[in-house]
Parts: C-alpha cells; structure tokens; sequence
C-alpha cells in the first residue's frame, strides 16, 4: 500500500551500512520517523530530494507495521536559506523546539503552515545582502515563529495585566514568567525565581507578534535589547511546556 505526504524534513540518522532513518514533519499526520533503504548509496537521487529543511512531497509504501520511505520530490529546497550561515542557525534552533515540545502522529495542520511560512520567509530574507540587519531580522522571525508555534500548541499568555494581581503593568519594567502564565507586574515579580525582565519594547514586541500574522512581521524591525528578551522568553516557556 502506497501513501503519500508532504513533508519537510526536520532530522536524519544513518542507520546500517546504506540505510538512513529520517523524521519529517507532515502535513497530514504531524511528526513522522520513517526509515529509508539504501539511500547513502553511490548514486541515489532520492537523499537530495529529502536534505533538512526541503518541502517535499514523500511516498510511504507500508508493508507490514512501519513504513519505508519509497520516494521523495522536492517541492522547495529554500536555497537562499541552506547558503546562509546565520538562518541555519534559526532553523536549527526551531529544530530542537519542534523535535521536543511535538510527539510523533500529533497532527496540526496549522503549525505545517505556519513552518513552511516561516521557511518562505526566511529564504526571501537570504536572498537579500548579507549584513547585520538581516541577521537581526531572522532572528526576529524566529523568535515569532516560535511564539507562535507555541500559542498553536496551547501556550498563549497574558500581556495585557499583571498575571498574578491583575493589576496594570508597570511603563518601566516587568517580569515574565510561563508558569505563572505571562506579565507580572514589578511588585508581583520580586519574589519569582524562574523570570525574565521585559522592557515596554519587548512588551510591545510580544503585541506585535500575538496580533500580526507571520507574513507582516518581516516588515518590523527591533533592536537587539528586545531579541535578547524574547529568546529569554521563548527558553523558559520551552521549559515550561516540557515540564
Ligand atoms: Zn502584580
């Protein structure tokens, strides 16, 4: 029986003397570990159609339990983006997030759009002049992806008051924390360990990704005090969502 996928691939693994065991991220039925005979062999067409990070479209033939990967078109190869030593960074960051915080058969459709959105982006961005202003602006673009990708998966947070008095957030400074589920306010925070400090920039940052789609985020820029703050945010709510 034949099935077919999109996929992008998210990691691989040789397994054997030829053999590869691949983990895609599909379209149809979320995280996929699929293995793949042969394919380190002499000439063998179908490991460039399925390198990290490429949109393809997968053939599984399912014999008896596990499938094996029976073919592989690519769709998208984001060429920009594998030529560009900072975005493959990014994408590796969102890698380790995407491989932890999802269980292999957990399907969303909307985080499969939301990654090849964020990859589209980022490639158009790699194709512009190396400089440190797009290294600047793929980070930003991480750094909402994930925020994203994690209100798409349940975690959003409260940014509007003060998480644990419900009081107004300060204009100087505030404190985040996932566990207690977003802003606190200067006088709730000085007794939290876990907490990150946020400026009313970062503030605003968050407002600006949780009310923009992806697509309009290429056109803001932030200076790097916010991007600081928001990778800070992003570690401890991945901490908190694998808790
Ligand atoms: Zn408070």
């Amino acid at each position: 029986m034949k099935q077919n996928y999109h996929a992008i691939t998210l990691d691989k693994r040789d397994i054997g003397e030829t053999d590869r065991l691949y983990t895609f991220y599909t379209y149809e039925v979320g995280l996929m570990r699929v293995p793949a005979r042969a394919v380190r062999k002499g000439k063998a067409k179908l490991a460039s159609q399925i390198e990290d990070f490429v949109l393809s479209h997968i053939t599984i033939v399912q014999n008896y339990g596990r499938g094996i990967l029976a073919g592989a078109v690519a769709e998208n190869y984001f060429v920009a983006l594998h030529k560009n030593y900072e975005a493959l960074k990014c994408v590796d960051i969102v890698r380790g997030v995407l491989l932890t915080t999802i269980g292999e058969n957990d399907c969303d459709k909307n985080i499969f759009a939301l990654f090849v959105q964020y990859l589209t982006q980022l490639d158009e961005i790699a194709q512009k002049q190396e400089d440190t202003e797009q290294q600047s602006k793929m980070q930003w673009i991480t750094n909402s992806f994930l925020i994203k990708l994690f209100a798409l998966q349940g975690y959003t947070f409260n940014i509007v008051k003060c998480c644990t008095c419900s009081g107004a957030i300060c204009e100087t400074r505030n404190g985040f924390s996932a566990q207690r589920g977003g802003i606190l306010c200067e006088n709730c925070f000085k007794s939290e360990e876990y907490l990150s400090y946020i400026d009313p920039d970062t503030l605003k940052a968050l407002r600006i990704i949780q009310s923009n789609r992806l697509q309009s985020l290429s056109k803001v820029t932030v200076h790097n005090n916010v991007q600081v703050q928001l990778g800070r945010i992003i570690v401890d709510i991945e901490r908190w969502v694998m808790r």
